[in-house]
């Protein structure tokens, strides 16, 4: 699914095949969930394939490393540069790219030295899928932002997510809905969250969740389109019954929500806030916006 015999990856300055790449086993992010990471989206526009908002992706990225005291000498602008190398190379257009920063050999607890850097890409859709989803809130909370930095992607806090997905799944879900250490709620294992009350949207302040890039989208989306868009803390029982809800991320995008905890949301998807959100999110990410206009 990820790669086949011709698939190329960038690895520590060089072009590699994916499956001739060799990793020692004795790297610490193996080992210890050091690493740092990103998921990007790319798109058929129609100004050819274009990656959105790398600029955004590979400041994250390289604050990340910076966290987690991984030294990488790439600019922002060159690993945009090798991204869209990375693309061509594998002649795809609409895909999901994947950086990958890691540690080096090392089993003890230090930062190492040794950086690898990893670049791969391959087609992935719309992760959660296109279904309106049901949600059970998790019996995992998010990482304590004293214990770690959670405006961070490290590898390690993704167990976190791995945890709180495989029970919801478990317990015939679709996927979890986690609270902060204080007990507000935060976000999902990979995906912002929002929900519509009387014609306003809220979604939690930075502090205890991801500073979503797609968050950030939602956020000029709303404004364009007029949308009271509130960032508050709020509880599960806030949140119940309310009008509608959905969760942002590159993976994700925009996905609705159907239900939390076997409680449906009141309006149904296509008459909500954020299906209109969705479309133009869409649209946004394909450069298309105008292209129901007849400019005369
Ligand atoms: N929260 C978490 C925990 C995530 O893993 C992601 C996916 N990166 C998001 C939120 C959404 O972030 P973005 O919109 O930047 O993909």
């Amino acid at each position: 699914m990820y790669y086949n015999n011709n698939t190329l990856v960038f690895f520590d300055g060089k072009w590699l095949k994916a499956n001739e790449l060799m990793v020692s086993p004795f790297v610490q992010t193996l080992h210890y969930g050091s690493g740092v990471f990103e998921g990007i989206r790319s798109y058929a526009t129609p100004d050819g394939t274009r990656i959105f908002k790398s600029k955004e992706h590979y400041k994250r990225l390289l604050y990340s490393a910076e966290k987690m005291h991984l030294k990488i000498s790439y600019t922002e602008e060159e690993l945009t540069y090798l991204s869209y190398q990375l693309l061509e190379k594998n002649s795809l257009s609409n895909a999901y790219l994947r950086p990958l920063v890691f540690s080096g050999e090392n089993m003890s607890l230090t930062p190492t030295e040794e950086v690898h850097v990893l670049l791969c890409a391959w087609e992935w859709e719309k992760y959660l899928g296109s279904k309106l989803l049901n949600l059970m809130t998790s019996s995992y909370q998010r990482p304590n932002p004293k214990s770690c930095h959670v405006d961070t992607k490290v590898t390690g806090h993704y167990v976190n997510s791995i945890l709180a997905t495989t029970e919801a799944k478990q317990k015939g879900f679709d996927e979890a809905l986690l609270l902060d250490a204080n007990g507000f709620v935060a976000e999902g294992p990979g995906a912002n969250f929002f929900f519509e009350k009387n014609n306003v949207i809220y979604t939690p302040p930075l502090g205890n969740i991801l500073p979503g890039i797609t968050r950030a989208t939602m956020f000029e989306l709303c404004e364009e389109l007029e949308f009271k868009l509130v960032e508050k803390y709020f509880t599960i029982d806030d949140v119940k019954g309310a009008d509608s809800a959905f969760f942002t991320g590159t993976a994700a995008e925009v996905a609705g929500i159907k239900s939390l905890d076997n409680v449906s949301f009141k309006l149904k998807w296509e008459d909500s806030l954020g299906s209109l959100l969705q479309a133009k999110y869409t649209r946004r990410v394909a450069f298309n916006e105008y292209s129901n206009f007849s400019i005369l």
